[in-house]
């Protein structure tokens, strides 16, 4: 391992123009669960790191007029602790509590999680069927992008040189709304997903009709994708058996898994078609 400085600036403007001062030998470093391992592999070497955690304000989960921000920060423990992410949001604590181990879960955090942009990051699928975006501050400019659009490869995000994620914004979901994660793996701790599937769906008065559906793949594509086609088939449907199997099935056919040592496409395709439904049946539940 390499040496490198580790610099701890304390507002994000500091922490901006340290990466502009060290330009392609800088990296943010929040919990440093990916970060750290990938410089013990040999991955990346830095010159100097730089530390997030004392930016104010990033470690916040503020949730006002049904509207829930979730600062970059803030660790998966925190969310799986915090009564509004449990009461309000439970599809986020189903992918956040099963996430390594309570000792990693304790420093790594979500901002982390989606940066590192990895398939099978557990924080990305919730996220996106929630219909997060998120707020990002660089050198020139501050954004707000759609998380299904954030990422663009394994590993790479729409992040520009020195930019740092802030934070999350999901909307207020619609009445009648419940949603559900599944991270499918062998063991129940310390295991990636082979495949992650959530499903949020939103019913009409008469708690049958979709409203409104948002499918969340992950490990079956080269990034966390929607189900597009799938959620199309159940928006606007009396959700029954028959029309979760024609929208576990469409989500079969459009997402793209590859073989892997943690599981074959077809297998993975199999299980999307079962969760899917499976899901699905749990956020219906909670929506009621
Ligand atoms: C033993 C073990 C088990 C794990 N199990 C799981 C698991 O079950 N599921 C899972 O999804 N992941 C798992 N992980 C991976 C990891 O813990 C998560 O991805 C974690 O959320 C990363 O967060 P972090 O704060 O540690 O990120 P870091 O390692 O600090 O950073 C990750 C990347 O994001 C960048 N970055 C971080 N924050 C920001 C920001 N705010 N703005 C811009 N860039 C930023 C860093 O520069 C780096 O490129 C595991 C890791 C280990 C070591």
């Amino acid at each position: 391992m390499n040496d490198f400085e580790y610099l701890m600036p304390t507002t994000i403007n500091e922490a901006i123009s340290l990466h502009e001062k060290y330009g392609e030998g800088a990296k943010y470093i929040a919990g440093g669960t990916d970060v750290i391992v990938k410089i013990k592999e040999g991955k990346i070497s830095p010159q100097c790191l730089i530390s997030l955690r004392h930016l104010q304000g990033l470690d916040n989960i503020i949730y006002e007029k049904g509207e829930l921000r979730i600062g970059a920060m803030v660790t998966h423990r925190m969310l799986e602790l915090s009564p509004v992410i449990r009461n309000e949001f439970p599809v986020l604590a189903d992918a956040v509590e099963n996430i390594g181990s309570v000792q990693i879960r304790n420093v790594a955090t979500i901002g982390g999680n989606i940066v590192n942009a990895v398939p099978s990051a557990d924080g990305a699928v919730p996220l996106i069927a929630l219909g997060a975006e998120v707020r990002v501050i660089g050198p020139k400019e501050a954004r707000i992008i759609a998380l299904e659009d954030f990422f663009i490869g394994p590993g790479q995000t729409s992040l520009k040189t020195g930019e740092i994620l802030v934070e999350f914004l999901i909307p207020k979901l619609l009445s009648h709304t419940g949603a559900a994660y599944w991270k499918h793996t062998r063991r129940a701790a310390m295991e990636l997903p082979i495949l992650g599937v959530a499903v949020l769906i939103s019913l009409d008065d008469d708690m049958k009709t979709c409203t409104e559906a948002r499918i969340g793949l992950g490990v079956v594509a080269p990034t966390p994708m929607r189900a597009k086609n799938a959620e199309a088939i159940l928006k606007g449907s009396k959700v029954d058996e028959e029309i979760l199997k024609k929208a576990g099935k469409a989500a079969a056919q459009e997402c793209k898994p590859r073989d892997s040592s943690r599981g074959k496409a077809w297998y993975r395709r199999d299980m999307v078609e079962l969760f899917v439904q499976r899901m699905a049946k749990v956020a219906m539940e909670r929506a009621h």
